[in-house]
């Protein structure tokens, strides 16, 4: 008798695995990282910082370094703060503490795809809501749809990806405000957070359900860290701590977050050269004909063009510029979105994009 292949969970059936592409080409800008190496000194001082770890012991449970440092780098008490292993992680962990089955999540699509799959993944279901003209979320038909679904978790991915949308303060108060009288969570995505003009940072308090998520893997150039954090009501992260896997960060993942803070004037740099890069890219694809950006405050810009664009996608690939292809989409059908990179990078994505465009 051949032996039965155990079955996974009902729910997982529907599912497939998370996936951008790794295509090693020359230019890529499909997944939203830093162009830019963090700076040679902070290389350094971890390597340094290394030679000093007990490896054979377990990496201190609550990262109690890193939080502190985090929570003078933002202003906040590190009471505050709970760390995961990149924001993915920090998204699963909210979800574990607050979704599961019989819960619900709610998005606003278009919006970051992880929201609804780490829901799925935790057994919570997900209501999807719509963004109005623009991709903004309306507070209205948020209070609403809060009202009417009783969602546990509603996610705001602000700027949101891959839209580039930034939501007003009085919008992420009033969606929190809906969140609170109906007893959800309310999550804020800023992984990109550092481009966008004002931060939900500043909204946290003890008497929000608000939590802010942020990363590493961004603005501070350290993607292959794998480090985010969340920023939410004390009472909160003591939920989350219920339901971390103990001695989740690494000690080499704790040393590098400390030790990147310290190049602060680094990380503005980086993103200041990117925001005028960003403005200078948006420039250029709005001066060009059949392709159609949305405005962006954040490190990507989305654009609709005219034609196929699933096929320019490949046409691009084949002359070694990777972007990111939503061109079957809902919502954003006929969309690209192109990572903001180096100067150099950006050029030659315009260049291939007008050529093939011709
Ligand atoms: N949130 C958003 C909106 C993102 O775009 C990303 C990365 N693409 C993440 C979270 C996850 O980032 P990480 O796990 O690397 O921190």
């Amino acid at each position: 008798m051949t032996p039965r292949r155990p079955a996974p969970r009902d729910d997982l059936r529907e599912l497939s695995g998370y996936h951008s592409p790794q295509v090693d080409v020359d230019v890529r800008l499909n997944t939203n990282e830093s162009p830019f190496d963090p700076p040679p000194r902070f290389v350094e001082r971890l390597q340094a910082a290394l030679g000093d770890v007990a490896w054979n012991r377990y990496p201190d449970r609550s990262a109690a370094g890193l939080r502190a440092a985090l929570g003078d780098f933002l202003g906040v008490p590190a009471s505050r703060l709970c760390c995961g292993n990149g924001s993915n992680e920090v998204l699963q962990t909210i979800l574990l503490a607050y979704g599961g089955p019989g819960r619900r999540a709610l998005v606003f699509e278009p919006t970051y795809a992880l929201h609804a799959h780490i829901s799925r993944i935790t057994g919570t279901a997900v209501v999807e809501g719509e963004r109005g003209p623009g991709f903004a979320v309306d507070p209205r038909d948020a209070a609403a749809l809060i009202a009417r679904e009783r969602p546990a978790v509603v996610f705001v991915c602000s700027p949101n990806n891959p839209t580039g949308t930034v939501e007003p303060r009085e919008t992420i108060e009033a969606v929190a405000d809906a969140a609170a009288d109906h007893g959800a969570v309310l999550v804020v995505d800023e992984a990109y957070g550092e481009f966008a003009p004002w931060s939900a940072i500043e909204l946290v308090d003890d008497d929000r359900p608000l939590v802010v998520v942020r990363t590493y893997s961004k603005v501070w150039s350290l993607a292959a860290v794998r480090l985010g954090f969340a920023v939410a009501p004390e009472w909160m992260i003591a939920e989350f701590d219920k339901v971390l896997l103990p001695y989740n960060l690494s000690a080499t993942t704790q040393a590098a977050g400390t030790i990147a803070l310290d190049f602060r004037a680094e990380m503005e740099a980086r993103v200041a050269t990117l925001v005028e890069e960003r403005g200078r890219v948006l420039a250029a694809l709005a001066e060009t004909d059949g392709v159609e950006p949305w405005p962006s405050g954040a490190n990507f810009v989305l654009f609709r063009v005219t034609g196929d664009a699933a096929a320019l996608w490949e046409r691009l690939v084949a002359r070694g510029v990777l972007v990111r292809n939503f061109a079957a989409w809902p919502r954003v059908e006929g969309c690209l979105r192109v990572t903001v990179g180096t100067a150099a990078e950006n050029d030659a994505f315009l260049k291939a994009l007008r050529e093939e465009l011709r």
